[in-house]
């Protein structure tokens, strides 16, 4: 007879996950809500597209808004 492995199974270790920033994404100014990002229209209100270089990507629905951009075209 081998040795069983016993395997423990028990607590995770908890992880401190960081806080989601999305109260960072809004301003208030003179008593109204600003907002510096825009949200996704697949997600709705409360999903913000993440800013790339030239484009909003949404990372819920994966929707991707290209912005147009007379910087550079080649
Ligand atoms: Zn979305």
């Amino acid at each position: 007879m081998g040795k069983k492995k016993i395997v423990k199974k028990g607590k995770k270790k908890h992880i401190n996950n960081p806080t989601s920033k999305k109260y960072s994404k809004y301003k208030i100014e003179g008593g109204k809500i600003k907002r510096e990002l825009r949200f996704c229209p697949k997600c709705g209100p409360g999903i913000f597209l993440a800013h790339a270089e030239n484009r909003f990507y949404c990372g819920k629905c994966h929707y991707t808004e290209f912005v147009s951009s007379e910087k550079k075209v080649n």
